[in-house]
Formats: structure tokens, sequence, C-alpha cells
């Protein structure tokens, strides 16, 4: 008794989602990893950092443990073996190869993959603190009307640091004195305000919000007042994607520009930078999760009937411009009206 290979044809004793090992094997990936990952040393004594504690390690030996952690194999690989080799790039990146090879139902098979790890640079705690602490500017992110979530903070704190990485790989030693988390937001300390600045800029175009400068004094040096800056960028109530209302209009996020959002009208699709003070007339009404895909019953010219997914009754709903849709279409429901979602112009 055996079971035919849809691919090739042959007998087998078993098949996999209708293949025999072998060919099930040629059109799978049984290995996984990321295409980059970051480690963080300390610029001063070498030490690096582990969640939030440091430790003493060969950077070499470090970014190979972290690939290596990285690592994910599937369950159905017997007798896996990997080997992984790193090698400096710059000053502030490894390339790793990473070769997986394994047996699948006896079938022996081979996966490579070529990872970055960026090397980010921050004072450890033992350093810092000799060091008194040093930084020239604070780079604080906050929120307005919603907290910046973990994820958003840990994408800019990611951010931060690849930039660092790039200076440094051109022999540029600034750095990250310390992280410290708050109640919705983050503060970093960092050793070049000249730098702290270009990234408030940078990011505020990006995610748009407001920003604020203060000095400080910090006392003399030759002579001359030292300050100390703090970079504020409250980040938006709004993000990518997200649906607005103002009264009865509704918006589309499509992204930010420049600090700028650009928004499109739902209702006839047109597309409008909005100065960021406007935006606080606006408010939230839902993310990307409001577009749901309809499947169109007829259509002419201006009009399109559609299948309302929430109540599976047929619905007109008037075209923004002439066009001619396909079986479904994506759309929108807010507050009872029905919205054809301009994707393919996004
Ligand atoms: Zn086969
Ligand atoms: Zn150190």
């Amino acid at each position: 008794m055996g079971f035919v290979c849809v691919e090739c044809g042959r007998e087998v004793g078993e098949l996999y989602n209708g293949l025999c090992a072998e060919c099930y094997v040629k059109g799978n990936r049984f290995t996984e990893v990321p295409k980059r990952l970051h480690i963080v040393v300390c610029p001063n004594c070498g030490a690096v950092k582990y969640k939030n504690t440091w430790r003493e390690e060969d950077l070499g030996a470090a970014v190979k443990r972290v690939v290596e952690g990285s690592l994910s194999v599937s369950q159905d690989l017997t007798e896996k073996s990997s080997s992984i080799i790193c090698k400096p790039k710059g000053k502030s990146m490894y390339i790793c190869n990473v070769t997986i090879t394994g047996s699948f139902r006896g079938v022996r098979l081979e996966e490579n993959h070529s990872i970055e790890v960026v090397v980010g640079r921050e004072l450890c705690q033992r350093c810092s603190r000799k060091e008194g602490h040093y930084f020239e500017g604070i780079l604080q992110i906050r929120g307005d009307r919603r907290l910046p979530t973990d994820e958003e903070l840990q994408t800019i704190v990611e951010e931060v640091r690849e930039n660092i990485a790039a200076l440094q790989r051109q022999g540029k030693q600034v750095f990250i004195t310390e992280i410290v988390p708050i109640r919705g937001g983050v503060d970093l300390y960092i050793s070049d305000k000249g730098f702290t600045q270009k990234m408030m800029q940078m990011l505020h175009h990006r995610f748009g919000g407001e920003t604020k400068t203060t000095a400080k004094q910090s006392g003399m040096k030759n002579g001359r007042q030292q300050y100390r800056m703090t970079y504020l960028l409250r980040l938006p109530y709004y993000r990518d994607g997200d649906f607005l209302a103002q009264g009865e209009r509704l918006f589309y996020l499509k992204t930010v520009e420049r600090g700028k959002p650009r928004l499109i009208e739902m209702e006839n699709w047109s597309e409008i930078s909005m100065e960021p003070k406007m935006m606080r007339y606006l408010k939230t009404v839902g993310d990307s999760k409001m577009i749901k895909e309809a499947v169109v019953v007829s259509q002419s010219e201006h009009e399109v009937q559609i299948l309302d997914p929430y109540t599976l009754l047929t619905r007109d709903v008037r075209k923004p411009k002439k066009m001619k849709l396909g079986e479904t279409v994506k759309i929108v429901k807010w507050r009872d009206r029905i919205y054809l979602f301009p994707y393919e112009d996004l």
C-alpha cells in the first residue's frame, strides 16, 4: 500500500501535504532567522549588554551567541546542526553566515542565511558612573493624547542606535550614555548635542508631532558657560494607517511627510497635506483594521452595489471617480456609511 506524490508521481509510504519527503524538502523552508540583530557594547570597557545587565565577554563570541539565539528551526527537522561564521564589516557591523543542516524524514537538507548584526555603543553602568555620567543632550520622547506603546518606543531607540552605528562606521565617537524608560516615554542621554538635535528632527519628520528645545546651564569649561540641551519630541496621537474624523468627514492618514500628515478624504479621495496644528480638531476613529473586503454585486459608472460584510445586505455606494471595479473591493464602514477604500493609489 502506497501513496502517490502529486509532484513527482513516485509511490511512497507517507505523504506530507500531498508530497513525498524529497519533494516536500524542495518546496519548504525549515529554518528562519531575522535579517538584522542588534547588540550593545560599552565603548569604554567593551562589556556587552544583556537585557538590563552588563557582562564582560568577547564581542565576537557575543555576536555569535546573539545569532545563535535568534535561529528558529522547525520541529520536523532532526539531526540538526548549525555553523555560524561572523566577520566584522567596519567598526559597527558584523555579517554572519549561518548554515543549518538537518534531516526531514530521512532526507538531508541544508539552508543558508546571512544576518547583519549592528553593534550599538552605550556606556555601561560602571563606566557611566566613573565618567561622571557624561552627556550633552537628552532626547525625550513623549506622547500626546495617547501614550506611545513600548513597541513604538523600542523602534525609536533602535533607530537612534542605527544612526549612531552609521556615524561610528565613519570613525565618529557618539554614544548613548543612558536610556531611561519612563511611563509613556523614554529619555536618551547622548554624548553629542548636535547629533541629539538631528535625531529629534529626523523623528519629527517621520512621525510628526511637536518639538521643544530647552537649555540648562551645566557649569563652566575654559571660562565659558556650558549647556546641556533637552530635545523633546511629543509624538502625535495619530499614526500612519489611522482613520480620523472631523465632524461628519472621514479621513485616512496615508503617511507623515516632513512632519505633516497627508490625509485622504474618504468621500472623494482627495489628498490633503494638513498643518499639524489643525490635527487637534480631528479625532481617531480606528486603524487599518477598519478596512474590510466586500463582494461587488453590480456596478454602474458612478455607483457600485456591494454586500455589506457586517450585515450581508446589499448597499449602494457612490464611486468617488469613474472606474471599473473588480469582483471584490476594499471598504470602510463608519457611522453606517460605507466608503470605498482607494487602496490602488496607496
Ligand atoms: Zn515527490
Ligand atoms: Zn564600560
